[in-house]
């Protein structure tokens, strides 16, 4: 009998794919599912980025590439970097790697030893503690309170600092909350790592387009702990190009180094044409995406609009990124009309797509058993109607 290892056995299948799964199985038996469980733009990918991929095919970029990217696709990165973030970096602290998801896995593995401690901000990210078990680090869970929009507080940090920790892992706009940090926030939290040189600090930024607040803040702008910062950012949300597996880290030169020696074991470097398309995309400036987030922010608003008059239903506003994730435990205990008890928001999301044919994601894959996950990156009818289903079927229950 095959033994599978004991590192993939303690790994969680991702919980946003396995109801995307549920939700297409219902779907193909004739079920008008409206699924909001997945954490991709319903947008297409830009036409000039596109048309680039496609010069890129008959301009000849068809073969292996440099493990950490072209020469131009790190400069125009580090030019973004100056442009947008204020961030001086050169192309050598540059890796491009096959998705954020990659370049995230690339500096956890390079950086986290067996039994390190890794702080995770919660609600977080569904990869990141997967990550860490598989580096065989420790995840330290840091939940954000629901009254401070689920961020976590410099006060909270330090509390949580010990001198085996490593690194700290965080987005911000937060997927699955929306939260934004503010300056003061991030700067505060940045005083506390300044004072643990020990300490390093994962900035995933993947969402930083999708913002309703404006200021964007990297944490690699606060000075004393630069080089103690990985800020990671790609082109899936941004540019609506989830499918071409575009990332990138920017780093001090020793973690990028690393990052690249890494990456050259398992993919090498990011494939040809994408890298081209990202090339155009960075050229292209940001424009596509403010139109997006005029509809994204819209949406939210539709939301909210109508979550505000479903009991039970609590949720901050979303500051970015497109999701809501109220907190539903006001409907744990209840009853459905088949009997059944709700014991959780696994229940609870069972019951919604059985009952209203929506689907979402249990918060206990973001480390908030509490929540559910709904995804705003869909048509605004669609949207409108799949927010009256889930308050009929609420009201169903006793
Ligand atoms: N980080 C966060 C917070 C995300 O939500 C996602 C995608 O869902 C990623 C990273 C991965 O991005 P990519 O598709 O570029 O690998």
């Amino acid at each position: 009998t095959l033994v599978l290892s004991d590192r993939l056995n303690a790994m969680q299948e991702s919980q946003t794919i396995g109801m995307a799964k549920k939700a297409r199985e219902l779907a193909a038996q004739g079920v008008d599912v409206i699924s909001l469980s997945f954490g991709e733009p319903d947008f297409q990918t830009p036409q000039y980025i596109k048309d680039a991929a496609k010069k890129a095919i008959d301009d000849g970029y068809t073969l292996y590439t440099p493990v950490p990217g072209y020469p131009e696709l790190r400069q125009a990165i580090a030019d973004k970097l100056k442009r947008e973030n204020n961030l001086d970096y050169k192309p050598e602290n540059i890796v491009v790697s096959t998705g954020a998801k990659q370049a995230l896995a690339n500096t956890v593995m390079s950086l986290v030893n067996p039994g390190d401690e890794v702080i995770v901000f919660a609600p977080y990210w569904v990869s990141y503690e997967e990550m860490v078990k598989l580096a065989e680090g420790v995840t330290v869970t840091l939940m954000g309170s629901l009254e401070n929009d689920y961020k976590v507080t410099a006060a909270e940090v330090e509390a949580a600092i010990t001198p085996r920790t490593k690194l700290i892992m965080y987005s911000s706009p937060c997927n699955p909350t929306g939260a934004v940090f503010s300056r003061e926030e991030l700067g505060a939290i940045a005083e506390v790592v300044a004072r643990h040189p020990q300490v390093y600090v994962l900035a995933d930024e993947i969402y930083e387009y999708i913002n309703f607040v404006g200021e964007h803040v990297s944490m690699a702008q606060f000075e004393a702990i630069k080089d103690r910062v990985i800020t990671v950012n790609g082109f899936s949300k941004g540019y609506a190009m989830t499918g071409w597996r575009v990332g990138y880290i920017a780093a001090c030169k020793e973690i990028a180094v690393a990052c690249e020696k890494m990456q050259s074991q398992i993919t090498s470097g990011t494939c040809s044409i994408a890298q081209r398309a990202a090339l155009a995309a960075l050229q292209g400036g940001r424009s596509s995406a403010d139109e997006m987030v005029e509809a994204y922010r819209r949406r939210r608003d539709l939301v909210l609009d109508i979550v505000k008059d479903i009991p039970g239903m609590k949720t901050p506003k979303p500051s970015g990124a497109f999701y809501v994730f109220p907190d539903v435990s006001a409907f744990f205990g209840k009853t459905t009309p088949h009997g059944n008890t709700i014991e959780n928001a696994c229940d609870l999301a069972m019951y919604l797509l059985n009952d209203g044919h929506v689907a979402a994601v249990d918060g206990a894959a973001f480390g908030a058993p509490q929540c559910l996950r709904f995804s705003t990156a869909a048509a605004d009818e669609k949207l409108a109607e799949a927010f009256r289903r889930i308050k009929v079927s609420l009201a169903k229950l006793a």
